[in-house]
């Protein structure tokens, strides 16, 4: 086992099981994630029994940096896992605070046909450390404090659940990483069974979905996960979340060009979601060499973006992030495989 993959509760347990004190998890915690010691021996304030014993059971840090790419007001980062394979984080910077968009698997099973992650097939689930780890690293090199996460790099976060849950109450608690759950999104593509057991979480956690078509026909084309979890189904489950919650959803929709990004498509989006609380974030598309979908123009996005505000549903346009430094989700992992 790995350090990073303990809640405080499971950390106290741990210790009340070795007939230590519950409190010993708490200073644990402080000498991880405040005071962020690279290795077990030096938690100065345990015994060194303690000390050894820890150091028999458990590893620390485990993913290693082998590339980076840089552009303004991104960075991207390559790291090797232990058993050799890579996943990519990146870190954007805003006014309003730092965000990194964390990888939650090595290669993804959804298979959408615009993705790169998806053109690798699942290997295996990353471990709660893996991506806790993602964050002190960047926060290491950089010498800067993330103040939001969004979990939207490789990987569909709902098919490796259990370990995101760890991870988002790890990052959350307030003698770990202390990321406000406001500021914790994450991104799935619709895996209803998991939305569903996701809103009966205690936690304030945002939401998003990639929804990116307005009706099953496009979107059967373009994400397989449709024709497991239809698009009424999902807004039917959304509509329960948005209930239950009170919070908003955030619907991703990339724009394809003669795919998704007509005029019809932008009325029939609005119509899909007319009275749900929610707000789009239209995101122009980042092209791979691999594949043949294209960017819809500045004008249709535009346009697709004017219908939906006269139609009242709350809608941005992302900014773009690192199209320059290939950031979009995998481009830079099957960049170094191909290079
Ligand atoms: N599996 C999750 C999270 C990872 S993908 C999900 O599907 O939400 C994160 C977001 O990036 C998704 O909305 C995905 O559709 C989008 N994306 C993937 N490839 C992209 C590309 N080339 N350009 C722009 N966005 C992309």
């Amino acid at each position: 086992m790995n350090l990073y993959d303990f809640t405080i509760n499971e950390l106290e347990e741990y210790f009340i099981e070795k007939k230590d004190k519950k409190y010993r998890a708490t200073q644990v915690f402080e000498w991880l994630y405040l005071k962020r010691i690279n290795a077990i021996e030096e938690m100065t304030n345990l015994k060194q029994e303690t000390i050894q014993m820890l150091k028999q059971e458990f590893t620390l840090n485990t993913i290693e940096l082998v590339q980076k790419q840089e552009d303004v007001d991104v960075k991207k980062y390559l790291f090797k896992l232990q058993d050799g394979e890579v996943v990519e984080a990146v870190l954007m910077k805003h006014i309003y605070g730092n965000s990194v968009c964390v990888s939650t698997q090595v290669g993804c099973n959804m298979g959408c046909k615009f993705c790169e992650s998806g053109r690798r097939k699942k290997v295996r689930n990353l471990e709660t450390h893996e991506m806790v780890e993602q964050i002190l690293q960047i926060e290491k090199l950089e010498g800067i404090r993330i103040s939001h996460v969004v979990v939207m790099g490789i990987g569909e976060p709902f098919d490796n659940y259990d370990h995101l849950i760890r991870f988002i109450e790890i990052i959350n608690y307030p003698k770990g990483l202390a990321i406000g759950s406001r500021h914790i999104t994450v991104s799935t593509c619709g895996i209803i069974p998991k939305i569903q057991e996701f809103m009966n979480l205690p936690y304030q956690v945002n939401l998003a979905i990639s929804l990116h078509a307005p009706n099953n026909e496009i979107r059967n084309q373009i994400m397989p996960i449709n024709k497991v979890y239809k698009l009424e189904d999902l807004l039917k489950i959304l509509k329960e979340y948005i209930k239950k919650t009170n919070r908003r959803v955030t619907f991703e929709y990339i724009l394809l060009a003669g795919v998704n990004d007509s005029i019809e498509n932008a009325k029939e989006l609005a119509h899909l979601l007319r009275g749900i609380n929610c707000y789009v974030n239209l995101i122009p598309y980042n092209e791979t060499s691999s594949i043949d979908y294209k960017r819809s123009s500045k004008e249709t996005i535009h346009d697709f973006y004017d219908i939906l505000k006269k139609c009242g549903i709350n809608v941005t346009i992302r900014r773009e992030y690192g199209s320059k430094i290939s950031a979009a989700c995998g481009q830079l992992r099957s960049k170094r495989e191909e290079g």
